[in-house]
């Protein structure tokens, strides 16, 4: 009997923002003394109030605009409640039956919703004890789930970079995986060949770090459960860790059911209504800005480069009302005059002209060398002297070569007339 994978995917990513989701504490606490980044609002402390982060949810409507979502009129947060030490209300501030973006697809992979919901602190395990670090309490957080569509463990880990290609140049996030600010879960089970109905169980695999090991845990849990399935048995539903080293899951808990949530309306927030909101012009995806790109000349490596790096796709874009696609790719991929972000398309520019400037011959310098040519080359002077003007090409030629080509030759010919004229 041949067996199927069925895939789904859940991406959380941290939204750029200066302040957490519900409270004014800074949101980039990267680096940041453990709970330095913290008030009673993130801290859960009984009585504090949550205030939303307005920007958050502009950028979360963004991105499931970009997702080609349905943008919900009215939306609402919710709490999800369970109890973890590293979540100090008891709930976590979510969404569930109201999340801002339903029904949309990437590259032809359904997207089941995107909603937005708060993250919560962080464990730290040290030798013998646990620690607790607030500051990412309350960062705002996007969660972006996609239907069960993916049926090989390469065609998942495509969309995972496509999507996160969109989100980095959207700006909504800089989904850095290595600094958490982009997670991905992937939900894996088994169908008979041929079998229309999704399976009745899934594996939710957490710990995943990079789109490499989404692939490999993706790959040997679907062999674990094939060998399951293939005895005969039937493979529980969970969620299971990766361990990289071992390159192996493993068995972390039985998963719990949305009702174990106790889901209810947030009573502490009001609905969020369009109003709430800017809905934007269509957006462009990863596929129209690559072709876009390539249409203007870019290799496709370079295309990949500036899909990765919004600000320097800023940069390229500012260029392109004074310089060919190409060549503005070529200065801010291979940095030739610096830094591009420091510089600005502007900066640039003005780089560019001192150095188109530097190239060219001073006038002074153009006069002596026209002369040198002009002492050096007697037979062409008579020769246009008796009318041959083709002997003015030859000494601009001349005066070309010895210049090595800094100089403007319309000017070149006008010293040169000047001289043989005098
Ligand atoms: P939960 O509430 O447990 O997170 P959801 O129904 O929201 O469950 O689904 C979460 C993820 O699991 C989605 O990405 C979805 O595509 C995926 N999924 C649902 N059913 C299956 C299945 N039978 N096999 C694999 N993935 C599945
Ligand atoms: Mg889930
Ligand atoms: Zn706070």
């Amino acid at each position: 009997m041949k067996f199927e994978p069925v895939i789904g995917l859940e991406v959380h990513v941290q939204v750029k923002t200066k302040s957490k989701m519900f409270c004014g504490c800074p949101a980039d606490t990267f680096g940041k003394e453990p709970n330095s980044a913290t008030c009673p609002v993130c801290l859960g402390l009984p009585g504090a109030l949550p205030v939303p982060n307005r920007t958050a949810v502009e950028r979360t409507v963004l991105l499931a605009q970009a997702l080609s979502c349905e943008i919900a009129d009215f939306s609402q947060f919710e709490r999800k409640n369970y109890f973890y030490p590293d979540l100090p209300k008891g709930f976590q501030i979510s969404q569930y039956s109201g999340p801002i973006g339903v029904l949309g697809s990437l590259e032809g992979v359904k997207i089941t919703r995107v909603h937005l919901e708060e993250d919560t602190g962080r464990l730290v395990h040290e030798s013998s004890t646990t620690l607790v670090d607030f500051n990412r309490s309350g960062v705002p957080l996007i969660e972006i789930v996609t239907e069960p569509v993916f049926s090989d463990p390469a065609s998942a880990k495509t969309f995972l970079k496509e999507l996160r290609k969109l989100i980095v140049h959207l700006g909504v996030s800089d989904a850095d995986m290595e600094k958490g600010s982009m997670r991905l879960e992937a939900n894996v089970s088994l169908k008979k060949t041929g079998e229309k109905t999704l399976p009745p169980y899934k594996v939710e695999l957490k710990n995943i770090n990079s789109f490499g090991f989404t692939e490999k845990a993706l790959k040997v849990e679907i062999s674990r459960q094939e060998e399951i399935l293939a005895k005969g048995g039937s493979v529980s539903q969970e969620t299971r860790g990766f361990d990289e080293k071992r390159g192996t899951t493993f068995s972390q808990r039985t998963k719990e059911e949305a009702f174990d949530y106790r889901y209810f309306p947030e009573p502490d927030l009001p609905p969020l209504t369009s109003k709430s909101f800017k809905v934007s012009k269509k957006l462009e995806t990863p596929k129209e800005i690559r072709e876009k790109y390539l249409s203007l000349g870019l290799s496709k490596q370079y295309a990949e480069v500036l899909l990765l790096d919004k600000k320097l796709a800023e940069i390229f874009d500012g260029l392109l009302s004074s310089l060919e696609g190409k060549d503005a790719a070529n200065i801010v991929i291979n940095r030739r005059f610096g830094d591009p972000k420091k510089l600005g398309a502007e900066g640039i520019l003005k780089a560019l002209g001192k150095e188109e400037k530097k190239e060219l011959l001073s006038e002074g310098k153009l006069l002596k060398a026209a002369e040198e040519v002009v002492l050096d080359n007697q037979a062409a002077v008579s020769d246009y002297a008796s009318g041959k003007k083709a002997a003015l090409q030859f000494l601009l030629g001349q005066l070309m070569k010895e210049t090595k080509g800094q100089i403007d030759p319309k000017e070149g010919a006008k010293v040169l007339k000047d001289l043989l004229n005098a």
